[in-house]
This record gives C-alpha cells, structure tokens and sequence, in this order.
C-alpha cells in the first residue's frame, strides 16, 4: 500500500461558504458558515461566498435570493462578487479535458443500480458517511490499455476517474486530526461528468477551489469522504489542495442532526417566530 499525504496551498488565507440553493439555510449550516467566518477574520484573510447550483432538478433562484438575505440579516458577510457555478461550465470542462487528455478518466455505462447491486457497501461503518455513493466494482471499468472514447459536447455519458487502487490518502484535519481512506476500497471509482453533462460535485468544487485561491475550506463532516475523492482530483491536476476543516454535525438534544430538520429550523422560520441574529447563531437547542 502506498502512502501519500498532499501538499496544501500556503497563500494568504481565502476561505468559503458555499451552500447549495436546494432549500433555506438552517442552523446546520449557519453554525458551519459562522466557523468559516470566524476563520477567515481570524486570520485577516477572505471570505467568498460560492453558489452551488449545479443540480437542475433541485435548485432554485428564489433560495439564492433567500440565502443571500438570510447571511445578510445574520451579519455573515462575504467578500467579492458570488461565485455562480452553473456560469462556470465551459471553465469545469476544460478541466474535464485535462483528465481526459491524461487518461484518468473512464466513460461509464452502468447505471447507479447496476452499481448498487454488484458493489460492495465501503469498508466504513460511519453513520455520517452512510448516504455516500457505493463502492464502484473494478470488473465494470475499462482496461487500462483500452483506447479513451473521445469527449464530446453535449457529454452523454458518465465519466468517472479512475482512482488509484490501494492508495491511503490522509490529511491531517485542522479541527478533528490525521484522516486517512484507501482508495479502491473505501471509496471507488467517481463520477467527474454526468450524463445530463453536467459536472460532478466533486470536480465543480476542486476546480472552484483552485481557481479561486482557497487556502481553507471549511465544511460539515459529513463531507470528509468527498475531501479523499477530491484529494485526488488535486493529485491528478497537480496542484496543491486547500487545508480543511471539517466541523462536527451538530445535532439537537433528542440526537437529531440539525441539518436533517429543515422544517422548524430555517434561518427564515426562526426569524419569523421573533429569534434575533445572535439566537441563531448560537443556537444549541
Ligand atoms: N454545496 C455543498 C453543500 O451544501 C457544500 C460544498 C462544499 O463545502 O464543498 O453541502
């Protein structure tokens, strides 16, 4: 097994805060947004903010309004203009070509069930991992030695990376240590490009990241099995990966994770029923 850790990015601090416009912010996210804000001011650096609406189907301009409003009112201010990934396509599918022109990444025809029902579930028994993506079987990828079907515009298939097998991947966590995941066996080959041609999470952030000098990036747990995928979208561009972060997921008294509670939870909601900026940000019920 080989061992590989990665070099970070050691300009001056650039952090961000990058919700998706699936829904109104609740306190999940304010008390990650609230770390981030912190963060940055305490290290005189910068806060962007990034609007992640890549998913067609679930994001709408009424929540980036919302969001926008909300940050305001809870005093979450952001530096520069907001970042608009749906306005960064032709930019993410550069980068796209760049992995194609490298041969790192594979065209994938089976469909997510096919995937479900000859996979494996991860090595992983973590609760915050247990919604994450299963574990792509090596027997569906192409041979290595296989010529690349060229790209094409629109993309009308799934492009996924071919993760190096057997690699421990490990970052050392500014808020919870050392974390290390194989690749290969506790997380798999990755989407980069969807079928709809729209690009992955994974590779939309690594690239947005990057581009906008991010030194620290600073988001929920629950996306620490992204960051080794995406680790290894740094490793194959060549580039130097941002610090991370990870707050813990904050849960209410009765165990429930905050960011599960959307209902009476919304920034919005608790506005409405008379809370003031500071009750939200503080809120530990
Ligand atoms: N947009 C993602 C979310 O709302 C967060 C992405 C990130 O911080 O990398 O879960």
């Amino acid at each position: 097994m080989i061992s590989s850790s990665f070099p970070t990015n050691n300009q001056g601090y650039c952090g961000r805060m990058a919700p998706s416009p699936t829904g109104y912010l609740h306190v999940g996210h304010v008390q990650t947004f609230k770390v981030a804000s912190q963060r940055a001011r305490s290290a005189q650096g910068r806060l962007l903010l990034r609007n992640d609406d890549l998913d067609r189907v679930r994001c709408r301009s009424i929540y980036v309004d919302a969001i926008v409003e909300d940050l305001t009112w809870l005093g979450l201010n952001w530096d520069g203009p907001i970042i608009t990934q749906s306005s960064r396509i032709d930019r993410y599918r550069q980068i796209l070509a760049v992995l194609h022109g490298k041969g790192l990444i594979f065209p994938c025809h089976r469909s997510r069930r096919d995937v479900m029902e000859a996979a494996s579930a991860p090595h992983d028994g973590d609760e915050s991992q247990s919604n994450d993506e299963p574990l792509y079987p090596v027997a569906f990828r192409p041979p290595i030695e296989a010529p690349l079907p060229p790209l094409h515009t629109p993309v009308t298939e799934n492009w996924r990376l071919r993760v190096p097998e057997g690699l421990a991947v490990t970052f050392n966590d500014r808020c919870s240590g050392m974390n290390t995941k194989v690749a290969g066996i506790d997380f798999g080959d990755f989407l980069v490009w969807r079928k709809d041609d729209t690009p992955s999470y994974q590779l939309a952030t690594v690239v947005d990241d990057i581009d906008f000098g991010i030194s620290e990036v600073v988001r929920g747990a629950d996306l620490i099995k992204s960051t080794f995928r995406q680790l290894l979208l740094y490793r194959a561009l060549q580039m130097p990966s941002p610090a991370f972060f990870h707050c813990p997921l904050v849960r209410d008294s009765r165990g429930i994770r905050l960011a599960k509670r959307h209902d009476s939870l919304s920034v919005r909601a608790l506005r409405a029923e008379g809370f003031k900026p500071d009750d939200v940000l503080n809120w530990t019920r």
